[in-house]
C-alpha cells in the first residue's frame, strides 16, 4: 500500500455502543508496540494518540484506516454529533474499514437492546443492511466476542505490507476465519469416541454434548492462534460460545439444545443421520484409557 518513503498509514479506532472489550483485548498483544510503530494512531480510547477527540468528532481529518467497535446506534451521540455522521466522512475517506469484534461485525449482544435499530456497520446478523452499505468493498469483519488480538494484528499487517486480503461472504479474512474452532482442540479425541464431560475445567472430555460448546460449527482459530499464545476456552474446558458466528449471542450458552437427547446442530457440513450413526458406534466402544483421569493424583499417606 505505501513504500518505504511514504509515511506511516493512519489509524482512527472509534466506538458506538461498547463494553470496551476489544480494545481490552487488543492491548493484551505480545509486541503491541512494535505493531503500533508502524502506523500513525490518530485516535485509540485508551493508547497514546496524537489527536484529541474533539478533533476526531468534529471530522476535520481524514484516515487510511477506521476501526469501528461497538454496535452502530444511528442516534448515538459523540460530543453532541451523531455517530452516523461520523462514520460517514471517515468511511468516506479511508482505504480500509474494521469492524473491531463481533458487535460492530453483526450487531451482537448490544443489538438487543434495540433490536430494529442497532446493527453491525454492515450486517445485521447475516443480512448485509448497516450504515455502510455504499462502503462494502473497504469493510474487512474481525468478528469474535472480543476479538483475538492476533486477527487485528494479522490484518493491519497484512494493509501496511499492501497484501491482499481475501474474505469470506461476512467479510471475515478467510486466512483466520476458514477453520473452525474445533480444529486443534486437545479434547478431539473425546468428540471422536463421545465421551463427554460432567464439568468445567476438566482436561478430560468433550464440551459438546452436554456444556454446549459450538466449536464444530463456529469458524475460528482459536485453537490454531492460541489465546496469549499459551491456551484456548476449549483447552481449558470452557465451551466455545460461537462468538465470531452472525448468530451470536445466542441463549442458555451452557448447554446443548438436543431434541430427544440428540444435539439439535451437528458439526458443519455432515448429515444428520451419517453423524447420528457414527455417534452411536462409537459410544459403544466405551476406551477404558478415555473414561479415567488423564492424571491419576493418588493420595499418599
Ligand atoms: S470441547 Fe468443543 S472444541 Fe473441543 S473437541 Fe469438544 S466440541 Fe470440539
Amino acid at each position: 500500500m505505501h513504500s518505504k518513503q511514504d509515511k506511516k498509514p493512519s489509524i482512527i479506532w472509534f466506538q458506538g455502543l461498547t463494553c470496551n472489550g476489544n480494545t481490552h483485548s487488543f492491548l493484551n498483544l505480545e509486541n503491541l508496540e512494535k505493531l503500533l510503530d508502524k502506523f500513525e494512531l490518530l485516535s485509540h480510547p485508551t493508547l497514546p494518540s496524537t489527536q484529541d477527540f474533539k478533533t476526531i468528532t468534529d471530522c476535520t481529518l481524514i484516515c487510511d484506516i477506521f476501526i469501528f467497535e461497538g454496535t452502530y446506534d444511528p442516534l448515538m451521540k459523540r460530543n453532541n454529533v451523531l455517530v452516523s455522521n461520523i462514520i460517514e466522512h471517515y468511511s468516506k475517506y479511508a482505504k480500509y474499514i474494521i469492524a473491531a469484534g463481533s458487535c460492530a461485525s453483526f450487531g451482537g449482544i448490544f443489538r438487543s437492546s434495540a433490536p430494529q435499530r442497532n446493527s453491525g456497520i454492515l450486517f445485521v446478523e447475516q443480512e448485509k443492511s448497516g450504515p455502510l452499505l455504499s462502503y462494502e468493498r473497504k469493510v474487512i469483519n474481525i468478528s469474535g466476542c472480543p476479538l483475538h488480538p492476533q486477527w487485528l494484528s494479522y490484518t493491519l499487517n497484512m494493509i501496511e505490507k499492501g497484501n491482499n486480503i481475501e474474505i469470506d461472504s461476512l467479510h471475515r479474512p478467510i486466512e483466520l476465519y476458514s477453520n473452525l474452532a474445533h480444529h486443534g482442540c486437545t479434547k478431539n479425541e473425546y468428540f471422536e469416541w463421545k465421551v463427554d464431560t460432567e464439568n468445567f475445567g476438566e482436561k478430560e472430555g468433550c464440551l459438546f454434548y452436554k456444556q454446549g460448546c459450538r466449536a464444530p460449527m463456529t469458524h475460528a482459530s482459536c485453537n490454531k492462534i492460541l489465546w496469549n499464545e499459551v491456551s484456548s476456552k476449549t483447552r481449558v474446558g470452557t465451551p466455545c460460545f460461537g462468538c465470531t458466528e452472525p448468530n451470536f449471542p445466542r441463549s442458555n450458552l451452557f448447554s446443548t439444545k438436543t431434541n430427544m437427547s440428540i444435539p439439535e446442530d451437528v458439526p458443519l457440513g455432515v448429515p444428520k443421520r451419517n453423524y447420528l450413526t457414527i455417534t452411536g458406534i462409537a459410544k459403544t466402544f466405551h476406551i477404558k484409557r478415555l473414561e479415567g483421569k488423564l492424571i491419576d493424583y493418588k493420595t499418599t499417606d
